[in-house]
């Protein structure tokens, strides 16, 4: 058997032809969706994640305002800015792109944004509802692997899903949309024993743990369904490259269905951001939210 390959561009590509019709449905009625992104320090990594969040933003209509802060920036300097985002009404989503600098609390500065312009899905607000199962904006990462496992598998009830990782951007979030979905959901962690005895249980494993090729073809029972989170830089051969957190060669001849890297779950982030820009630009201009 060789793994099938769940192609994440492709999925993502739908998923941003539909925000496009989206868009221009919300525009029709005189509804501009815009998204802000506030960049604090000049981290590499984190322009480039910037950059391509504006760059797709546009591409499917939506209005995109950039906010650079400098390294030095004062935790009181944030706030002022995701505060003025928060009262300005043409403005319907916000992502404050992390990491930030390590003087300025993650946590203050996610728990100031407006849970209702919230599209990373970060803020306790939106963290609570989605654990007590009601519509919320959902972490990008794992709404789009819900996309893929969905598109693979159609109904997810009765699976038995396996998440390695619980960080609370991945890990956690997964499990919560897993169980939503009716699956058996056991998450694995740094502390757990005998973790590949119970990932070969798996119908679906989800990988977010950040240790690259880390699952191989010991951790996945035949046929199960591997989506990969990880993205890790390695050098092979003399080459820089990324891989994820499965050995993909060696899972691939025993999974049914696998994610590759990159090219899996890495561009379904992007287009849920946008998805979720949507659906918050939508919600905003509700009847309800009007009274
Ligand atoms: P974190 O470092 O925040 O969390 C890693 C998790 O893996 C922790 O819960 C940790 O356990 C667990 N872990 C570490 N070692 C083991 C082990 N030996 N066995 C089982 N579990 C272990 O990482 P993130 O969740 O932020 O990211 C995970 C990966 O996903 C990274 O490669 C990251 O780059 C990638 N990523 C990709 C995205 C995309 O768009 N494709 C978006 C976000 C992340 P413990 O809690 O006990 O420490």
């Amino acid at each position: 058997m060789s793994a099938r390959l769940i192609d994440g561009k492709a999925t993502a590509a739908r998923v941003l032809a539909e925000v496009a019709g989206d868009v221009a449905a919300l525009k029709a009625r005189g509804i501009e969706p815009a998204l802000a992104v506030v960049l604090v320090g000049s981290d590499p990594a984190s322009q480039v994640y910037v950059r391509n969040k504006v760059l797709r933003a546009g591409e499917v209509g939506i209005r995109s305002l950039e906010y650079c802060l400098g390294a030095e920036a004062s935790a009181a300097e944030v706030l002022e800015v995701v505060e003025g985002l928060n009262a300005d009404a043409s403005v319907h989503g916000i992502l404050v792109q992390l990491p930030l600098p390590a003087h300025i609390s993650e946590t203050q500065v996610l728990q100031a944004i407006d849970p209702a312009k919230d599209v990373d899905g970060f803020h306790s607000e939106n963290v609570g509802g989605l654990s007590q199962g009601r519509p919320v904006l959902t972490p990008c990462t794992p709404a789009g692997c819900m996309r893929l496992l969905r598109d693979t598998l159609g109904d997810l009830a009765g699976k038995h899903a396996v998440v390695v990782g619980r960080s609370n951007i991945v890990g956690k979030p997964m499990a919560a949309l897993l169980l939503a979905a009716d699956c058996s959901v056991t998450v694995l962690h740094s502390r757990s024993v005998k973790p590949q005895r119970l990932c070969g249980q798996a119908d679906i494993v989800v990988a977010a743990v950040g240790r690259p090729r880390m699952i191989d073809a010991d951790w996945i029972k035949p046929g199960a369904v591997v989506i990969d989170v990880g993205i890790n830089r390695i050098e092979d051969d003399g080459r820089s490259r990324l891989v994820g957190d499965v050995d993909f060669d060696a899972v691939q001849p025993v999974a049914s269905a696998i994610t590759p890297v990159p090219g899996g779950v890495g561009p379904m982030t992007i287009a849920m951001l946008m998805h979720n820009t949507v659906t918050a630009a939508r919600q905003q201009h509700a009847p309800s939210a009007q009274e």
